[in-house]
């Protein structure tokens, strides 16, 4: 085995429904930063039409998920890498560009995913800490990175980085990845546009969370079309099923169902966010994602939650001083269930 591999912590999932014992609609699962709520009737139908087809591999160009991206984001098919997930798009970006102890510089806390695919790389990895998780490009520049990856809104912390700032960073580094994955969810909107200005930037985006589709496993990375051959090239092939890709192109033509739960996700992100305030041992900090990360003054929090069939995050583990957990934005009546064991 590689040595490489021994030093790699498994990737920490959080909890799943089926790990407590209660029943799976008793639980309610704030863990993962999914959408609560159900899919568009357009997209449960693609699901149950793709059935007659799952003997089949699914057309190897995804030239219609394409079309429907293309349409959904404005950029030409030939900029749109598809993947398993984001997280498949991640792995195969690392491929393309990194060799051995290529430098690259991940500010953290921040996802997991980008350290442990840039290890089995063996690049030199840099983790810089910022202060109020502020990125300052001048640190980062000073590495001169062959990559580096920003996450906006970043996950755990909720915050977006600046243009200006992604602007900098990508003049220094030779490769800059800015995963959007949650940014349907913050009023900024993406900087993606940067992809006039800058060939050497990657976009990733995800259906698992504004699109509600987590369970079918889609993401995309919008970036110049030779990044994007070449992350086709090295992705598994096949790697988007054909019941994944129809409920994708199925989500973006019911975009406006998912546009509006999207706005009552973020007005509960936002009654959450002051609920918690008001509790004396907890500091939520303002967020524009569909999650809320929340130092804890007290320990053992998740523990005492799931004993109540409530399941957060425990993100002290994520490279945070201090216990901190992460909490996903569910439905009223979930959030009601979390604040009023919480004031328990
Ligand atoms: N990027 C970020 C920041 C994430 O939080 C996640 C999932 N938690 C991913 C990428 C991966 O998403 P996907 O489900 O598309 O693989």
């Amino acid at each position: 085995m590689r040595e490489v591999v021994r030093f790699i912590n498994p990737y920490d999932p959080g909890k799943f429904p089926e790990d407590l014992p209660f029943d799976y609609d008793e639980v309610v699962q704030l863990g993962s930063n999914e959408n609560p709520y159900a899919p568009s009737d357009e997209v449960r139908r693609a699901y149950l039409n793709s059935f007659s087809l799952i003997n089949r591999y699914p057309s190897a160009t995804y030239r219609k998920l394409k079309e429907a991206i293309s349409e959904y984001t404005g950029f030409p098919e030939y900029s749109i890498a598809v993947g398993c997930g984001a997280s498949e798009l991640i792995e195969a970006i690392c491929n393309v560009v990194v060799e051995e102890l290529d430098r690259v510089v991940i500010p953290m806390p921040s996802y997991t995913m980008y350290a442990i695919y840039s290890m089995l790389r063996s690049a030199s990895i840099n983790f810089p800490v910022f202060e109020g998780h502020k990125i300052d490009p001048q640190v980062i520049a000073e590495v001169r990175p062959k990559l580096t990856f920003i996450c906006s809104p970043n996950n755990p912390t909720g915050n977006t980085v600046e243009r200006g700032v992604i602007e900098e960073i990508a003049s220094a580094s030779e490769y800059l990845v800015v995963d959007e994955a949650y940014v349907e969810f913050s009023e900024k909107g993406s900087c993606a546009d940067l992809l006039e200005e800058f060939d050497n930037i990657i976009f990733l985006r995800s259906f698992s969370k504004f699109f509600g589709l987590a369970g079918m496993r889609v993401g995309y990375a919008l970036c110049h079309p030779e990044i994007a051959e070449a992350i086709e090239k090295v992705r598994l092939p096949f790697a988007v099923s054909y019941p994944a890709m129809n409920t994708a192109v199925a989500a973006i033509r019911s975009r406006k169902y998912y546009r509006a739960i999207r706005d009552r996700i973020v007005a509960e992100r936002e009654r959450l966010l002051s609920e918690l305030a008001k509790i004396d041992w907890l500091k939520p900090y303002p967020s524009e994602a569909n999650f809320i990360l929340v130092k804890v003054e007290r320990e053992g929090l998740c523990d005492r939650l799931l004993e109540r069939g409530i399941i957060v995050r425990d993100a002290s583990v994520m490279g945070l001083e201090g216990e901190h957990v992460r909490i996903t934005v569910g439905t009223r009546e979930q959030n009601d269930r979390l604040i009023e064991a919480l004031r328990d």
